[in-house]
């Protein structure tokens, strides 16, 4: 599918043929080969990026949003139309199964879609005026060049998540994705490139994430940068952003609770639990990592989910009856590995593991775990795990298992489960989370926002709201004569 070196710098319309001493492996997590190298850029490289994605401002700000839209609308049928291929490339570098995959792509197409038709709705204001000799209007201006950093988890749909609002704001980027996966973000830049990308507007810079990184930090060509990835890299962009004052539009680590209450529908509850811990193998950022469950159907619903969760089975992705492929690398095994020892250790109960792994399995692959027992001194109910153990306490009062769930400095997605309106409504609204799921473990779609509060994150993805990130207000105050 892919030749042994694959160019990955995509500057001003060109994809860049660097030394190929200076090349980065790509490996496939489910059996540990090499897929191809690609190029490896650094601070030259996001510069010559840079200057390309400001030298290209000016145009691509002043088209209309009509005709950007056209090229955003072109794009995505692109992707509709080759979505096997782009889900078996994301398969092959991240890992997850292929149906997920194949999910993510047309989700990466939807996000495109939607900012192709929310290009043409960029509004300003009319502001009644405190004095009859004035007239003022707010206009809304693309905020400029944009740098966009983003994880392998999603390595699609988060890259076109950003793309395509920014895009259709009138904005110009630079894309650095994550080196686990170079090549979903390879075949985005390319669809771009096909559907007919003036250049220099969408660039791609692979390679050496703290030197791309420090060169977009301080360049002050770059207005803005997006990111999505963890708290601790959040933290420092945040950091470094401050001193050329830039925008900063942020979507960090998630540590959701998923509250089950004694009136909830049980079969849908442990469907969805099920999905919402191990859709990608738990290496999602909203995806369920503490599960309260009232005490009096603790019982049966921990019957229905041990039962549900053991037809799972772990394998390649690429296998067709696969629900959990390999976690992305040795290092978060590890991780995973040591949230199990530490609750174990202070007294948790395996209540369910998986089938032991198969021996031709050679790649980073880890069993579904439940545990019940746990407590809150347990590094699994503190932190975010990213794989897939589901750790589960049980509670028998609403105020209090809202103050559990709220113990946190993370604040992305939260999930309840009840049949009762009057209480999915009160107790979302003291959720202290960006996202509240009531009977619903899916809420990230193009329209709607998405974006965690407290250290989960700033500024919002998805809908009006996240094409507003990239657009600055201009105010512009006219005295008239009467
Ligand atoms: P990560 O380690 O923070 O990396 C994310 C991206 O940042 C990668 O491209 C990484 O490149 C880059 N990066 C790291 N250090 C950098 C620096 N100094 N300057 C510039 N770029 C730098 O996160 P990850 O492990 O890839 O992703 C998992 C995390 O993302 C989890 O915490 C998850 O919850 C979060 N996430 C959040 C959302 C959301 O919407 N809130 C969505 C998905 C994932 P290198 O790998 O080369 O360092």
């Amino acid at each position: 599918m892919f030749e042994q070196y694959t160019k990955s710098l995509y500057v001003n319309g060109e994809w860049l043929d660097v030394s190929l001493e200076n090349t980065e492996k790509v490996y496939n997590p489910a059996t540990l080969e090499c897929i191809t190298e690609v190029s490896f850029g650094g601070a030259k490289e996001t510069q010559l990026a840079i200057q390309a994605a400001n030298h290209a401002f000016p145009s691509w700000s002043e088209l209309t949003g009509r005709e950007r839209s056209q090229i955003l609308y072109q794009a995505q049928s692109l992707i509709r139309k080759d979505q096997e291929r782009l889900a078996k490339i994301l398969t092959l570098e991240q890992g997850k199964p292929l149906t997920e995959a194949l999910v993510e792509i047309q989700s990466a197409a939807d996000f495109l879609l939607w900012y192709a038709e929310e290009a043409n709705r960029s509004y300003g204001e009319w502001l009644p005026s405190s004095t009859s000799a004035k007239r003022m209007i707010v206009i809304p201006q693309p905020i400029g060049v944009v740098g966009a950093i983003t994880p392998w988890n999603f390595p699609s749909s988060m890259i076109t998540r950003k793309l395509a609002p920014a895009l259709a704001a009138g904005c110009t980027v630079v894309l650095k994705p994550s080196p686990e996966t170079p090549l979903s973000a390879i075949e985005i830049i390319k669809i771009f490139e096909k559907a007919g990308m003036p250049k220099g507007v969408v660039n791609l810079v692979t390679g050496d994430a703290e030197e791309i990184g420090k060169e977009l930090l301080e360049n002050k060509k770059v207005k803005m940068i997006t990111f999505t990835g963890s708290t601790n890299v959040g933290k420092y962009l945040m950091r470094e952003s401050a001193k050329t004052v830039k925008k900063i539009a942020l979507e960090l680590g998630g540590h959701a609770p998923m509250i089950v209450f004694e009136d909830a529908d049980l079969n849908k509850a442990t469907d969805l639990a099920l999905a919402s811990k191990f859709r990608n193998n738990g290496q999602t950022c909203i995806c369920t990592n503490r599960l309260f469950v009232h005490e009096k159907i603790y019982k049966p619903f921990t019957e229905i989910l041990t039962e549900k969760a053991s037809k799972l089975i772990v394998g390649d992705g690429l296998e067709e009856n696969t629900d959990l492929g390999p976690l992305i690398n040795q290092e978060a095994v590890k991780k995973v590995q040591a949230h199990l020892d530490d609750a174990i250790n202070k007294g948790a109960h395996v209540i369910y593991k998986g089938e032991p792994l198969n021996d031709q399995l050679k790649g980073h692959f880890y069993q579904p775990t439940i545990l019940s027992n746990v407590s809150d001194r347990m590094l699994i109910m503190n932190e975010e795990t990213f794989g897939p153990i589901l750790p589960i306490q049980t509670f028998s009062n609403e105020m209090t298992v809202i103050e559990q769930a709220n113990h946190t400095d993370y604040g992305l997605a939260a999930y309840i489960f009840t049949e009762n309106a009057s209480r999915a409504i009160r107790v979302s609204e003291q959720l202290e989370y960006g996202i509240v799921g009531v009977n619903d473990v899916f809420p990230a779609v193009p329209e709607a926002p998405f974006g965690g509060i407290k250290q989960s994150g700033i500024g919002k993805e998805g809908g009006h709201y996240g094409m507003d990130e990239f657009l600055e207000k201009k105010f512009i105050s006219i005295g008239i004569d009467s």
